[in-house]
């Protein structure tokens, strides 16, 4: 199938508006942001939503603004501002690691940080990169705007928290002194989905030890943070003995399917392997910005 089923389209002009839209259409009704991953899944016909309610006018949630020791960055922030914004490099070094990877110019000219977010592909880069990070989600619909935390935001693979009368309107991560960031990935080919990738944020105690860290994989069969990995870094002085086994744990942890991307020893190798990778460079860059 390469056309979607009929359906009816309605532009928002604001967030209420939208909210509005959704209320009024119901069930039936999808909002459309970037488009790159739903116009896909209509012309499959896995998805066959009645009314799109497109939001690219909503300018009011394409934003990247520090705001004391929080960074808020708008859900209709496209992945080629992300990649391109040196104030979000260099707070978090992991999203222009992650945004460097994902598909391609076209797609990241269009694709946002809230349709990645609420599509929650497995395969999906950005929703690693919010765990590791412990990003908030700001969500509205009819009785208003509420908080979650990324493990509350997750519902597992294509389901999150937000409610189908509800917007995704904000990411909100915090800004940690001495802290590092970085996301590596392996795919078959450049701008390919993920066959396995890890993300990685560690803080610096004053004395150089591992104050606190997060570890996630993406495509590897774990929707959350490996727990095991950050509770073996905090308080260790970071050497490679240590992410060695931070990366023996994440292998552990993980539960990857056998597909056309490999096997499942071959995740569980990737899993070690990228954990080592990305600790090694999250706390390369804490360091440096120790010193800094
Ligand atoms: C060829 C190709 C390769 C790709 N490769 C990668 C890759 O390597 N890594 C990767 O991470 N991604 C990849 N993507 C996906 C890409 O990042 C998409 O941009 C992203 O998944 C969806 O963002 P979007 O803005 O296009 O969302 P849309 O397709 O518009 O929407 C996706 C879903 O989210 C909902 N939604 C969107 N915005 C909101 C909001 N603010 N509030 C509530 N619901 C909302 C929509 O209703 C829909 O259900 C690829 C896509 C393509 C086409």
């Amino acid at each position: 199938m390469q056309i979607p089923a009929p359906f009816d389209y309605v532009r928002a002009t604001t967030v209420d508006n939208a909210l509005e839209l959704l209320a009024r259409y119901g069930p039936e009704s999808r909002v459309v942001a970037g488009g790159h991953s739903l116009l896909p899944m209509m012309k499959l016909r896995l998805s066959r939503p009645e009314w799109l309610i497109d939001i690219n006018d909503l300018y009011e949630l394409d934003f990247i603004l520090r705001d004391g020791n929080t960074l808020r960055v708008g859900a209709m922030t496209r992945h080629t501002t992300l990649l391109e914004s040196d104030e979000v490099a260099a707070l978090f070094a992991i999203v222009r690691d992650a945004e460097l990877v994902i598909a391609d110019p076209v797609v990241r000219n269009r694709g946002t940080i809230g349709g990645s977010l609420c599509q929650a592909d497995p395969a999906e880069d950005l929703s690693t990169v919010c765990d590791v990070l412990g990003a908030e989600a700001v969500i509205r619909g009819p009785g208003g705007e509420r908080v979650l935390s990324m493990p509350d935001f997750h519902r597992g693979p294509y389901q999150t928290a937000v409610g189908q009368d509800e917007l995704l309107c904000e990411l909100r991560f915090p800004i940690r002194p001495r802290s590092g960031s970085a996301y590596d990935k392996v795919e078959r080919r450049v701008g390919d989905w993920a066959v396995g990738a890890a993300g990685a944020a560690v803080v610096l105690a004053a004395d150089g030890t591992v104050e606190d860290a997060a570890v996630g994989l993406t495509a590897l069969g774990l929707d959350h943070t490996v727990d095991e990995a950050a509770a073996v870094l905090r308080g260790k002085r970071p050497t490679e003995d240590l992410f060695a086994e931070a990366g023996r744990l994440a292998a552990a942890a993980c539960d990857p399917v056998a597909d056309q991307r490999g096997p499942v020893d071959y995740k569980r190798h990737l899993a070690d392997e990228l954990t080592r990778r990305v600790l090694r460079l999250a706390c390369a860059r804490a360091a440096q910005m120790q010193e800094g």
